[in-house]
């Protein structure tokens, strides 16, 4: 009897965890680890991005940001999940290093616990700046094999816009980066992550044998670099066919991040597989197309100096005119408080007189002027200051004097939103920076931009809804952390030489360097 019971128990038992663990083969599901954590910070910018801006997900709800992930989908029951940690970032100024150490280190004790692994999902953006550490990204990937080991295989997937150091390509087995911008297919770049990874764990293929990498010395802003125009556009229309050869596991070309001063700040292309040759052929040839085309990335829209918007825009016969003030663009890394294109706007005579050409800016932080709006009232006159706070290198904070048009409260970014109309000029003036991307942002507040003859928004390439909106529209290159005109940026530690600041530099070697595979790097450590 008592035997009969214990057959009863091992056999409930070895079905539960069959059914909760194992493959229809008898093969146990892999163990796979999910971490990473994103964003774009520029070293040009005096902001600082703190632990609370990354919004970190933990555990289960790490999950829920992946389409793929959802409840039911075929992907969630090829493996064992182990969410740590995953957090995403608006772009900013430099991470504290405190922040930087709270979230590796909570990653790091959350993949402890549940060692060991056969696969890990590393997704990162890659263009994290941390105060006092070079390669962030670098030393995260190396602090994680520190405690998962070498033979679990990671699967990095990045923004394009994120950077490739040789300490990143030699820890990861699988990379890949999205291979669009905007970044349209940016879930579908995670996804194919995870999809070549479970592959290579299913299959028992293991890691891919080859990984070639090529730098390239090229350095361009994402606003010279969409895929939807020549010529990024037929640039990034070869990855795909080089990834699905045969032998071809993932390949990726990385534009790189321009706003940050670091060695690893530079175009990379890496191609992983188990075909030596044709590895090496693919990674090259994308390498040297990149190359070729590097003088005909132009801006997404026609650019010129404020001044040359402004003239153009006063002169032009449809209406609304877009000016993008780029430099400040706070989507890209900018401080968002920079004062310098507002003081140059309400300076220019053509908007001093009430019934002048209408101008709406977008936007500036200012709490205490936001509290002096407040306390004034709609339809009231306010005297006060706004911005600079953060980025006071171009530009002191900006007077404004003019009559309170409206207040809201309750978005989550700004908090409280004025709209204050000082001369001809509608200006915004938020409690927090935020970024003005559609119409419904500017008609809350009554200020209506298809009716508006100049809207000015700091932004780079215009977000979709502005773009359907604008009769004409010119992108400013105006002074801020992520100044567009890379060459009046103070560069020191980047390498030399580099396009397009070294003007008759030599073509470089674009051969393809084997990174050595993750299994040998314990060996190097010592
Ligand atoms: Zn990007």
């Amino acid at each position: 009897m008592k035997n009969s019971w214990l057959l009863v128990i091992f056999f409930l038992l070895t079905t539960l965890t069959s059914t909760a663990k194992q493959l229809p083969g008898n093969k146990p599901l892999p163990r796979v680890a999910i971490a990473g954590i994103a964003i774009e910070s520029s070293t040009f910018s005096p902001a600082q991005t703190d632990e609370a801006a990354f919004h970190a997900h933990y555990g289960k709800d790490v999950l829920s940001g992946y389409p793929f992930f959802a409840e039911d989908s075929p992907m969630l029951k090829r493996a064992t999940w182990i969410p740590t940690l995953t957090g995403h970032a608006l772009p900013g100024g430099v991470v504290t290093r405190e922040a930087y150490e709270s979230l590796v280190n909570k990653t790091l004790d959350s993949l402890k616990k549940h060692l060991p692994y056969d696969g890990l999902f590393f997704d990162i953006h890659g263009a994290m700046s941390v105060i006092g550490l070079d390669d962030p990204e670098g030393d995260f990937i190396t602090r994680i094999r520190k405690v998962i080991g070498t033979k679990t295989i990671i699967s990095t997937c990045m923004d394009l816009h994120g950077n490739v150091s040789w300490r990143l390509a030699e820890n990861t087995d699988l990379i890949t980066c999205y291979r669009m911008a905007p970044h349209e297919d940016a879930m579908q770049s995670k996804e194919r992550a995870v999809e070549n990874l479970l592959e290579r764990i299913e299959s028992g293929k293991g890691k891919p044998r080859y990984k070639a990498y090529i730098p390239i010395p090229i350095l361009l802003p994402g606003e010279k670099t969409s895929t939807r125009i020549e010529p990024g556009k037929s640039l990034y229309a070869e990855v795909a066919p080089a990834a699905a050869q045969r032998g071809i596991v993932d390949a990726a070309i990385w534009i790189g991040y321009a706003w940050a001063d670091e060695p690893r700040n530079h175009a990379v292309v890496m191609v992983t597989g188990d075909d030596m040759d044709r590895v090496k052929r693919t990674a090259e040839k994308l390498a040297q197309k990149f190359w070729q085309v590097r003088n005909d990335f132009v801006f997404v829209a026609p650019s010129g100096s404020l001044q040359e918007a402004l003239t153009n825009a006063l002169a032009s016969k449809v209406h609304p005119f877009f000016i993008s003030d780029s430099g400040d663009n706070p989507t890209a890394g900018g401080a968002g408080d920079v004062t310098w294109t507002l003081t140059e706007i309400l300076n220019n005579p053509a908007f001093s007189k009430e019934d002048g050409p209408s101008l709406i800016y977008a936007s500036i932080p200012g709490a205490d002027f936001v509290e002096k709006a407040i306390a004034a009232g709609v339809g009231q006159h306010v005297d006060g200051f706004a911005g600079a706070v953060v980025d006071s290198r171009f530009a002191p904070p900006v007077h404004l004097s003019g009559t309170v048009e409206s207040i809201i409260y309750g978005d989550k970014d700004a908090e409280v939103e004025v709209a204050v109309k000082v001369g001809s000029v509608h200006v915004i003036v938020t409690r927090k920076r935020k970024p003005y991307h559609k119409e419904i942002d500017f008609t809350r507040l009554g200020l209506y931009p298809r009716k508006a003859d100049i809207v000015v928004v700091k932004i780079g390439y215009l977000e979709p809804e502005l773009y359907a909106m604008r009769a004409d529209w010119i992108l400013a290159i105006t002074p801020g952390g992520v100044d567009q005109n890379l060459e009046r940026l103070p560069y020191k530690r980047i390498k030399r030489p580099m396009f397009p600041f070294d003007k008759n530099m030599k073509d470089p070697d674009l051969s393809a360097k084997w990174v050595p595979l993750s299994d040998h790097l314990k060996r190097t450590e010592k």
